[in-house]
């Protein structure tokens, strides 16, 4: 299950919500049950269409009488019939304006409840918005009664000022049921957080697909009901990207692999599957991935959709090893992706952000199967940059953890071996010692911040002090300990300005003693790509992972060092990692990134209405 998934405690269990029929008709709405409202609608004296929801579909006898006239008949009465405990939503919407497809969030209003059994005349509620409803006699409420009692033109109805062609969508806020025809099931009350537990949102349903029929009927629905829509896969992100509080699809059950080409040593998988899962199927076959991030409990989809990396001069960041892919559009359509289908729209999907679509499936270049010899060694800052090109050269997967507050550096090397493997791991070290005796001496240092410096030079020299071995099958060495909760950043500069930008980073912590940074600062490489949105296009690329943990989920201060880190980043021509911290905006990724147009127009053309948009990528966009 992608990131935390809590149900909450006043939730009303599961929701079984069925597909909403937009039968979009100039019609009346009525019901059998309470058929005696029949004789109080009225002519309203313009063309409505009602956009039929569960509102028929909860109650079996529920009905819509197509009229060759127009009427409104949407009496609370009736609508207690029809949802015998719920209140409701009523969307009402002008089709002909464009707000209706806006990625604005929609505007809501809520009518106060009137006295109940008298009317209501709240003062000058708007006509358009999402109106809160409730059934007569239920004690919150009506509101529609009247207007729909009351002719359109006459100016005493405030309440529902008919537009000609409104569109009423009827919703109830929860335990609808839904006919067994219904083949995808949402639930309500669920909590979404992220691993970090940095971000988190309240899906108003949450799915669990499992096939593309399911997911296309979310997304009608969607498109139907104004909603927008958020796919995760992980959960991992430690920013706010993969939140929502719409419609959210985990694709944690579409997870299977399709397709394993011995011959292109590539394999086809369903966007969900977690790479934890990936990497123990392509060793049945004698694969691997040329490369992974440090963990795995992440999906095939989630990691392209921003640009997840590791280290290695040689090797690109991970969707570069994306061969096709196919996409579930807001429209419904399916679209093949590679170089050679599709192939504008495969440059924008191999780093997808999550908004051109449900991810559907991945096909993945792999190599053969190998082993991973690492080696760890102590060494300096001055060290390792001085001599960067003959580290990178040395080692194909190089990487460097730099201890902040001193000049200690941990360095790390990979290669692939033919050994056997050999573990020089040690629970008591890695556990008990660099977990949580850290946890614990962090936590300390939030009453007496000046102690970091002394936990960071304190946990080298216990931990990192002396040269370590292992040996393994590639993914259990490329995957490691991330330890506790975390705030990050990491953003990828120019290679060649490694030096100078962390050389920087140092003297800003030097000359501000107020401002501390926990250890480690890690410093990784990756090879130019022409991924339109890669931090890494068109250039060689340091990625600096900045890091302040939450000792027992205690924030500790850090928007002194984010914003010089920020700075620093900045000036040396840095792009953010699209899954961490930044404050960055449009404008900035207008200047960053050479094809961002390009990524727009795509963006546009694929998802005009804004589905698959969130506060997060509005910031991108708008
Ligand atoms: C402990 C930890 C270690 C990490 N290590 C690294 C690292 O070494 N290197 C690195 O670069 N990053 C790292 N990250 C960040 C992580 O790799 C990325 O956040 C990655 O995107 C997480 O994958 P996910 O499946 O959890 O994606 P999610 O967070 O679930 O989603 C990421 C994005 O993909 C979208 N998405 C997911 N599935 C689909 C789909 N099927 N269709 C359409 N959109 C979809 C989401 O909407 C969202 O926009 C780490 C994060 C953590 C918490």
């Amino acid at each position: 299950m992608g990131g935390d998934v809590e149900r909450s405690e006043g939730g009303a269990g599961e929701r079984k919500v069925l597909q909403a029929h937009a039968l979009q008709l100039k019609a009346i709405s009525c019901c059998t049950v309470s058929c005696s409202q029949r004789d109080s609608r009225v002519h309203c004296g313009c063309q409505v269409s009602v956009q039929k929801c569960e509102a028929s579909l909860v109650h079996p006898s529920a009905c819509v009488h197509a009229q060759p006239e127009p009427f409104v008949c949407m009496q609370p009465h009736n609508l207690a019939g029809l949802f015998p405990s719920a209140p409701l939503d009523v969307l009402f919407r002008d089709p002909s304006d464009r707000r209706i497809s806006s990625p604005q969030p929609q505007r809501v209003c809520r009518i106060p409840p009137p006295a109940r059994g008298k009317g209501h005349s709240p003062s000058a509620p708007p006509a358009e918005g999402c109106y809160s409803l409730s059934p007569l006699g239920l004690g919150r409420g009506c509101l529609l009664s009247q207007a729909a009692a009351t002719p359109h033109h006459s100016t005493s109805s405030p309440h529902v000022v008919l537009h000609r062609s409104a569109l009423f969508c009827i919703k109830p806020h929860s335990t609808p049921r839904f006919p067994s025809s219904s083949m995808v099931h949402g639930q309500g009350g669920v909590k979404f957080q992220n691993w970090a537990k940095t971000y988190g949102s309240s899906p108003e349903l949450y799915f669990q697909p499992t096939s593309v029929e399911e997911i296309r009927e979310i997304l009608d629905m969607a498109r139907q009901r104004n909603k927008r829509v958020k796919v995760v896969g992980g959960g991992h992100s430690p920013s706010d990207i993969a939140c929502t509080d719409d419609f959210m699809i985990q694709m944690g059950k579409m997870n299977k692999v399709l397709k394993v080409d011995k011959e292109k040593q590539q394999v086809t998988v369903e966007g969900g599957i977690f790479l934890s899962d990936l990497n123990v199927e392509l060793s049945k076959h004698g694969l691997a991935l040329a490369n992974l991030g440090a963990v795995s409990e992440v999906a095939a989809a989630g990691v392209i959709g921003t640009g997840t990396h590791n280290t290695g001069i040689k090797h690109g960041i991970l969707p570069t090893q994306v061969v096709g892919l196919s996409l579930l559009t807001a429209s419904g359509d399916i679209l093949e992706c590679s170089e050679s289908i599709n192939a504008d729209i495969f440059q924008a999907a191999r780093l997808h952000l999550g908004c051109l679509g449900v991810v559907l499936t991945v096909t993945f270049q792999c190599v053969p199967q190998f082993h991973l010899h690492e080696v760890t060694f102590p060494s300096t800052l001055t060290e390792v940059l001085n001599h960067l090109d003959d580290h990178l050269k040395r080692s194909q997967y190089f990487r460097f953890l730099w201890f902040p507050h001193s000049e200690n550096v941990t360095v790390i090397y990979q290669d692939p071996t033919n050994k056997p493997p050999s573990s020089s791991a040690n629970w008591f070290w890695d556990y008990a010692v660099g977990y949580y005796l850290l946890e614990f001496l962090l936590w300390i240092s939030t009453f007496v911040p000046s102690l970091v410096r002394w936990i960071n030079r304190f946990f080298f020299w216990l931990l990192f002090s002396s040269r370590v071995e292992n040996i393994n099958v590639s993914y259990k060495i490329f995957n490691y300990e991330c330890r506790f909760k975390q705030h990050v950043q990491d953003w990828a500069i120019p290679i060649e300005k490694t030096k100078e930008a962390l050389l920087e980073l140092k003297a800003a912590l030097e000359n501000n003693p107020k401002m501390v940074a926990h250890y480690p600062v890690e410093v990784r490489f990756a090879r130019a790509d022409e991924i339109w949105l890669s931090p890494c296009f068109q250039r060689d690329s340091c990625y600096m992972n900045i890091i302040m943990y939450r000792p027992y989920g205690k924030n500790v201060p850090r928007l002194n060092y984010w914003l010089t880190y920020e700075g620093i980043m900045k000036k040396y021509g840095g792009r953010p990692h699209w899954a961490k911290a930044h404050s960055c905006t449009r404008k900035d990724f207008e200047k960053m990134y050479p094809a961002f147009p390009k990524f727009c127009s795509v963006r546009d053309k694929l998802d005009p209405t804004g589905m698959f948009l969130n506060t997060y990528l509005e910031k991108v966009f708008y």
